[in-house]
């Protein structure tokens, strides 16, 4: 592996300042030098240094994606995605894997599996370095309660059917299954506490008693396990930061209570509200028979205006807001997740510098690599992407693939920018 010296590039590094021009030095896996153009002396040339000329590109850290599902097949339905046969799906997987990284996305946290082993295995292969893809926290299925969101059993075929979600009931069997995801080696344990419309169970209902909560909770951090969940109603975005669940995933319906107990436990938690999901379900989706008056009449419409009014106000207090959320659905296909940050500016009131940060800045502690990832800082890993364009002017040239010149991900080029210079005598930092 060469190292690689980008220099003439518009560095935004991730700590909130405008950009400047200057020289990034890489060497193995991490930035080794980060220079200002004009400032201080000039270092020593390095040997064997490939010089990539950046022409004034913009160069950012690689950004985070904190909701993410492999396994969600593009289709329209749970069943589509479950009923995926498992030689199939773990190929899907490995071919998603690899579009995240294409898009920018060097770091992915899992959000649910469709089956048991199926994050788990494609984290340890892009470790090993058998596929492509991001950086990856896996997760298990979801849990859920029977008849809850995920449980989709049907009672005439033989039981336990294979479902979406892991079917628990009471403390003993919630604390089996936890117990069963740690066996497989998942990251994190992702617990479905409220409703989802489109399964025929109310966002604002809660499915789970709080006892079951607590022995998922303790049983997942006992074996040393994140603790994830899918809460759109209030009592369950209450239950998060009582019970200290980290990552809430929605967090639609909010009073002040629910408010004032996020903004006091803002630094334990993260927030990604699947902003593409709501909207495209509401809006976009009439290809699939969801045509704004069904998903108005399943309630989307309602969640998505109370969202809106959420995130703005968390937005307001300070609590992180991360892009990410159920994309990997036929009306949010894998690969669009940029959208989130336009969303961002669009709904949420974020400014463009704001949704950069929610990728990259906010996104190395969702990764629990807030010490080495998310910042193009001296000491951290080489994750970057080259941009041809300003995403800080226009935040939608990061939907654009052909904007996104190159993508390094620990310090190796997926994506090589199109023009190079292997001469190695010029490091002019
Ligand atoms: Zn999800």
């Amino acid at each position: 592996m060469a190292d690689v010296m980008f220099t003439n590039v518009r560095i935004f590094d991730g700590g909130g300042e405008a950009p400047f021009t200057g020289d990034v030095l890489v060497q193995g896996n991490r930035i080794s030098r980060v220079v200002r153009q004009g400032y201080g002396a000039r270092a020593a040339p390095v040997g064997g240094v490939q010089v990539i000329d950046g022409a004034g590109a913009f160069l950012m850290p690689g950004m985070v994606e904190a909701h993410t599902h492999f396994s969600w097949n593009d289709q329209p339905s749970l069943d589509a995605i479950q009923r995926m046969p498992p030689e199939e799906h773990i190929l899907w997987c490995a071919e998603v894997a690899e579009r995240y990284l294409d898009m920018g996305w060097t770091s992915c946290v899992g959000a649910a599996a469709a089956k048991p082993r199926l994050d788990v295995v494609i984290r340890n292969a892009i470790n090993d370095g058998t596929i492509v893809g991001p950086r990856y926290l896996a997760a298990g299925q979801e849990i859920t309660v029977p008849g809850g969101l995920g449980d989709t059993t049907r009672p005439h075929l033989p039981q336990p059917e294979f479902a979406f979600g892991a079917v628990v009931s009471g403390s003993e069997e919630m604390r089996r299954c936890v117990r069963m995801m740690a066996k497989y080696g998942v990251d994190s344990v992702k617990i479905n506490l409220s409703g989802e419309s489109i399964t025929g169970m109310a966002s604002e209902m809660s499915q789970f008693t709080e006892d079951e909560i607590t022995t998922c909770v303790q049983e997942a951090k006992a074996w040393g396990k994140r603790v994830a969940a899918h809460a759109r109603s209030t009592w369950s975005i209450k239950q998060c930061v009582k019970q200290g669940i980290e990552v809430i995933y929605h967090a639609s319906f909010t009073d002040t209570e629910a408010l004032d107990l996020l903004e006091a436990h803002k630094t334990e938690h993260f927030i990604a509200p699947g902003l593409a999901w709501l909207i495209n379900t509401s809006h976009h989706a009439s290809e699939w028979g969801l045509t704004p008056e069904v998903t108005r009449k399943m309630g989307y419409h309602r969640e998505l205006d109370a969202a809106i009014e959420s995130m703005r106000a968390l937005r307001r207090r300070g609590v992180r807001i991360l892009p990410g959320g159920d994309y990997g659905f036929a009306w949010t296909p894998h690969g669009t997740n940029a959208k989130d940050l336009e969303y961002f500016v669009k709904y949420v009131g974020m400014s463009n510098m704001e949704a950069l940060l929610s990728a990259t800045a906010w996104g190395g502690p969702m990764m629990r690599m807030g010490k080495v990832l998310g910042y193009i800082r001296e000491g951290y890993l080489a994750d970057i992407l080259l941009i041809d364009g300003d995403p800080l002017a226009d935040i939608t040239v990061l939907q654009d693939k052909s904007r996104i010149m190159a993508v390094m991900k620990d310090g190796e080029f997926h994506r090589a920018p199109p023009v190079r210079s292997s001469r190695t005598t010029r490091w002019a930092a």
